[in-house]
């Protein structure tokens, strides 16, 4: 699914930021594989979302065959598919040691 081309708001309740970043997994059931979005966020909220993330992922339940990475942080980029969206390891690696 390409991104809408309007404005897209953080998810945060109340937030008035446009989204800059999307929470997402990997997952991948051995044949096709999507990104599960957790939530589009704005700077200020990107570490609350983040950490909603991994919760989510540890809630998860897979069947046999399915995997889930553990959710990363994507450039959002409006138009772009997933596929080529941006993949911010050294924010997820700033979060991810506190
Ligand atoms: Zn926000």
């Amino acid at each position: 699914m390409p991104m809408p081309s309007y404005p897209i708001y953080c998810h945060t309740p109340g937030c008035k930021h446009l989204a800059a970043y999307k929470i997402a997994a990997l997952w991948s059931d051995g044949r096709q594989s999507e990104l599960k979005t957790y939530g589009l966020c704005c700077e200020d909220c990107l570490p609350k979302w983040f950490e909603r993330g991994r919760e989510k992922q540890k809630e998860c339940r897979l069947t046999a065959g399915e995997t889930l990475e553990t959710p990363g942080i994507w450039a959002m980029r409006h138009g772009e598919r997933d596929k080529r969206l941006e993949r911010l390891a050294d924010l997820e690696q700033k979060f991810a040691n506190g």
